[in-house]
């Protein structure tokens, strides 16, 4: 009972549609929802020496393990009893759209009927992964297509992790995941409690022993999770910046009503980072809104003097979207400004444009098409 008791705390309750009830959307938890601690306690429970844990966290969080009975050096006796009170889910792979550029993004389907997005994008001498952390996102930016879905669900630490799984197995046979970025769908200082677990076995030598600084957390600007998230694992931290005044970040990031500008960068100056690591500044560029001269020399003024990187990100643009990418001269313009002002400013291109690769974007075509099912699908789609 005692073990029962100390594994609620994943519990969540999913607004499960009729069309999406599955048989094994249970209450239980999953094995990657557990803490090493965890695990021993419900290996013990279970009747079995504690050592057992450490053998199964080696299934699960470094061979990738789908199920018990792949577990085979367990005994046959606690992968049964495992199994009767934990599952072990892998999301499915819905549709996989590869660019030409070598990107690819993967639609998700999770247990209970619910689509994440996880990219996978090669770069020279690495591979990002830009994992999901949750089922849509509450935070409303203007210009993001998985806004407009609002929130659906926070994901749990498995279904964050299982990205990973997922990510691997499509990978080509010369390619390895380098980096980890928190930048798909979803504002993962939203989702802490299990942002922080699947950090924690990403980066802890019991489960992945990923080096934290191999791990980039964007977030929106949730200023109290940052400082929480710094302090706990020493991780890099992207924020979301956007804006220069609070006018216009009001309007394209709402969270700033609550933590308004001045406050977001004191907290940022305040953070603890170590490895005289820097906070990247996110900042995405749209034509006639943030764009303009005056906005470089405010962003100077503001990050001053901070040691900080701005990222300026060309506007992924999506069906519906209003909002239009600034020209490249434009850009340029505006990251001379800043290297002038003695900022580290780089232009990030985009990619996988030919793939629908803005956040979001995969989901709300593929359920667009769900709903008209006469339009045709990109021929490089793989269905599943
Ligand atoms: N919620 C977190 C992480 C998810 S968004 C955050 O806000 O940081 C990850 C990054 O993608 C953010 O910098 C976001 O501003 C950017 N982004 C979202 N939609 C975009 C679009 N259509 N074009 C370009 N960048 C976009």
């Amino acid at each position: 009972m005692r073990a029962r008791a100390l594994f609620r705390y994943n519990r969540f309750r999913v607004n499960i549609s009729a069309r999406h009830t599955r048989a094994d959307a249970t209450d239980r938890s999953d094995l990657r929802d557990l803490t090493l601690a965890e695990l021993e306690a419900a290996v013990v429970a279970a009747g079995e020496r504690p050592y057992r844990a450490g053998q199964i966290a080696s299934w699960i969080w470094r061979r990738g393990a789908n199920s018990f009975d792949a577990m085979s050096d367990l005994p046959a006796a606690l992968r049964q009893t495992l199994g009767s009170r934990f599952t072990l889910a892998s999301p499915e792979v819905a549709s996989v759209r590869r660019s030409s550029d070598g990107t690819r993004k993967l639609l998700l389907r999770l247990s209970d009927g619910e689509e994440i997005e996880t990219v996978i994008i090669p770069g020279e001498n690495r591979v990002t992964l830009c994992l999901s952390s949750q089922a849509g996102c509450a935070m409303g930016c203007e210009f993001c297509a998985t806004a407009r879905m609002g929130l659906h669900r926070n994901l749990t630490t498995a279904e964050i992790a299982g990205q990973i799984f997922a990510a691997r197995r499509e990978l080509d046979d010369s390619e390895e995941i380098t980096n980890y970025v928190f930048m798909g769908m979803g504002e993962p200082l939203a989702n802490y409690p299990r942002l922080i677990r699947t950090l924690a076995a990403m980066t802890e030598p019991w489960a992945m022993g990923i080096s934290p600084r191999r791990i980039t957390v964007s977030t929106v600007g949730h200023v109290p999770m940052m400082e929480r998230l710094v302090a706990e694992i020493p991780v890099n931290i992207a924020v979301s910046l956007h804006a220069t005044t609070d006018a216009l970040r009001d309007r394209l990031a709402p969270i700033n009503r609550r933590y308004p500008l001045q406050e977001l960068i004191a907290a940022c100056r305040r953070l603890p980072l170590k490895n005289r690591s820097r906070v990247t500044f996110e900042y995405v560029m749209l034509a006639g809104v943030n764009d303009s001269v005056d906005d470089a020399r405010r962003l100077v003024k503001l990050l001053h003097p901070m040691r900080a990187k701005v990222n300026l990100i060309f506007f992924n643009p999506f069906p519906g979207a209003v909002l239009e990418r600034s020209p490249r001269e434009a850009v340029e313009i505006f990251q001379g400004i800043l290297r002038r002002g003695n900022l580290t400013a780089t232009i990030r291109e985009s990619r996988g444009l030919d793939i629908a690769a803005a956040c979001g974007q995969l989901y709300a075509e593929h359920h667009a098409a769900v709903a008209q099912p006469r339009v045709s699908e990109s021929s490089s789609e793989i269905a599943r």
